[in-house]
């Protein structure tokens, strides 16, 4: 089974990605880590998506799933942390499923707007692995420090408090509308979690729900 992590920048999706993947095996497939990649290397996608990525907007959809073409070859279970974006995007990613012959299910990480300009200030990332910490709610042994390869964290510049605010109302225009989608009332694919539980109380929920799956645990 896929999962689908769908929830506003900063619900802990990244965070929740990598527990999972350490615990059953899934492959996370991160479009902002990709993306980031692809910027700190220079690439022609990479010098296409820098603008829109400084400014908190959805790079465009062509240049998305061109990007995703080929995540899905793998037979793997995948984790998708970032990806749909919009209605676009989620119907061209069930294109993709069903040519694939493979389903997934949306996992919404449930929070209050209020804790979220606090997490995505308070974030550190280590860029080459797209690990992350808070400064307060999980920090590294030694701060400023990624606690696995001993690298300098960095603060990612678009989670400074202006450019936060523009990624949650684009968040709020184009990435909420899915909750809808994926919470078909006749065959609902949409599953919720409390993310503003702390981060053990998240990864519990989602292990409960993986192991209650038929086929859940990659
Ligand atoms: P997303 O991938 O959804 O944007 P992250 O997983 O990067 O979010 O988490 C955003 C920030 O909040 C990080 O600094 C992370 O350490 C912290 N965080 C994640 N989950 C929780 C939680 N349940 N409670 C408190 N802080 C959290
Ligand atoms: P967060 O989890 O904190 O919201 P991401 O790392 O997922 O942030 O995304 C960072 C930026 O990368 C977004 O603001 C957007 O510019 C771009 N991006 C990531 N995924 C997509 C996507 N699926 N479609 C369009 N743009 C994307």
């Amino acid at each position: 089974m896929n999962l689908i992590f769908l929830g506003p920048p900063g619900a802990g999706k990244g965070t929740q990605a990598k527990v999972l993947e350490e615990k059953f095996g899934y492959r996370q497939i991160s479009t902002g880590d990709i993306l980031r990649r692809h910027v700190a290397e220079g690439t022609p996608l990479g010098v296409e998506a820098k603008g829109y990525m400084s400014r908190g907007d959805l790079v465009p959809d062509e240049l998305i799933l061109r990007m995703m073409d080929g995540e899905l070859e793998q037979s793997s279970d995948v984790i998708l942390d970032g990806f749909p974006r919009n209605v676009a995007q989620a119907t061209a990613l069930d294109e993709l499923l069903a040519r694939k012959k493979r389903n997934a299910v949306a996992v919404l990480f449930d929070v209050d707007r209020d804790v979220l300009t606090d997490r995505l200030t308070g974030r550190w990332t280590h860029p080459g692995s797209g690990r992350t910490y808070h400064a307060k709610n999980n920090p590294p042994k030694v701060p400023e420090i990624d606690d696995v390869t001993g690298e300098p964290l960095v603060q990612r510049p678009d989670d400074a408090e202006e450019t936060v605010k523009n990624r949650l109302a684009v968040y709020d225009e184009q990435t909420a509308p899915l909750i809808a989608y994926y919470d078909d009332p006749g065959d609902s694919r949409l599953a919720r979690v409390d993310a503003l539980a702390p981060i053990e109380k998240v990864s519990r929920q989602l292990i409960d729900f993986v192991r209650s799956h038929p086929n859940g645990a990659a």
